[in-house]
């Protein structure tokens, strides 16, 4: 079958299309899916770097998100063959993708197979972010700061349905333009000076920390709470502030949530996607024989959701 192989570290392009055996049949409590669609997420640019925390072994098939049919299930598994699901695994850049069953979930009827890609890291996070690292709760203000992107967009639609009022930042008028189709309550251009100035959180969820946990603690109500999610280098920002305020600052990783939190999250993330509440945007289509193009698609400025890969 075909898939993306990285046979050494470095830019996009390392990603090259390539011959793979299939894999094997499904063993006890795991699936084979046939992809019909891949999600593209920054870490899966920053993993074929080889200067990322944490380091794949070459050679190796990129991707962590996809979309698309059971072919066959194993022993002790409750999906069926020619189920719709969506998976978050590793290898995912393929035609065909085995995983565990426990990375497998249902694709409700009313999302299509570009929008499953969607869901595995972005909403996952988002809704870690938001709900247990941040805390959120009704009524509350969060400031979503990077709002135009796989993770920005799955925030907002969760912080919307959870009755939060929303600000969000994207670059540029039609970044901002973009926000206020989503329904965001404020949107602003983080491109613009001051673009913070009046802004009051009580929860920041930060997309871009490098560049703004300054200027986040800044703006942060007493007692408010930031959770870092994005951020591409060091900043320097003055700790007394956190004190002053009584503030919180948490990082957060999607590879450490445990296999409860995991299965509770994608629980409530069905609920939202069967209420209509939660509906992942597309941004751009790109074959998978182009993924190189789509990294530098999704490293670019300018998101406007999800930018998914077609096998
Ligand atoms: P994405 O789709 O490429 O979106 C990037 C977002 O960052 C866009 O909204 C972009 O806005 C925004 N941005 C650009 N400049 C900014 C600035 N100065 N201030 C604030 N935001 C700015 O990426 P994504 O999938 O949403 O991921 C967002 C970040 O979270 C990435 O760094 C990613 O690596 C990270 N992430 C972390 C985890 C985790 O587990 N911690 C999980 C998923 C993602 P414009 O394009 O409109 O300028």
């Amino acid at each position: 079958m075909k898939a993306i192989l990285v046979r050494a570290y470095g830019g996009p392009e390392v990603l090259a299309m390539g011959e793979v055996p299939e894999p094997p049949a499904p063993g006890p409590g795991e699936v084979l899916v046939a992809v019909k669609a891949a999600g593209v997420n920054p870490v899966d640019v920053y993993l074929h770097t080889g200067q990322y925390t944490r380091k794949i072994a070459l050679p190796y098939t990129p991707g962590s998100d996809a979309a698309g049919v059971v072919e066959a299930a194993g022993h002790g598994v409750f999906l069926k063959p020619g189920e719709r699901v969506y998976v978050n695994a590793t290898g995912i850049y393929a035609q065909k993708v085995l995983v565990p069953a426990s990375r497998a979930w249902r694709l409700p009827d009313a999302l299509s197979f570009e929008q499953g890609a969607a869901i595995g890291v972005p909403y996952a996070t988002a809704h870690r972010a938001l709900f247990h690292c941040g805390e959120a709760r009704r009524g509350e203000t969060v400031l979503i700061h990077g709002a135009s992107g796989g993770v920005g967009t799955a925030a907002v639609q969760l912080a919307k349905a959870a009755g939060l009022t929303v600000v969000g930042t994207a670059g540029g008028p039609e970044g901002v333009a973009f926000l206020e189709s989503l329904g965001v309550d404020r949107a602003l251009d983080h491109r613009a000076p001051g673009y913070l100035d009046g802004v009051e959180p009580d929860l920041i969820v930060e997309m871009l920390a490098n560049q703004n946990l300054a200027e986040d603690l800044r703006v942060a109500k007493l007692r408010g709470r930031i959770v870092l999610i994005g951020s591409r280098g060091p900043i320097a920002i003055d700790p007394r502030v956190t004190m002053t305020k009584d503030l919180t600052v948490k990082g957060m990783s999607l590879f450490n949530v445990s296999e409860p939190e995991r299965a509770a999250i994608h629980a409530d993330l069905a609920k939202g996607f069967a209420s209509g509440a939660l509906k992942p945007l597309i941004a751009a289509r790109f074959p998978l024989a182009d993924a190189a193009k789509a990294h530098a698609a999704v490293m670019a400025p300018g998101a406007r959701g999800k930018i998914v890969l077609l096998p």
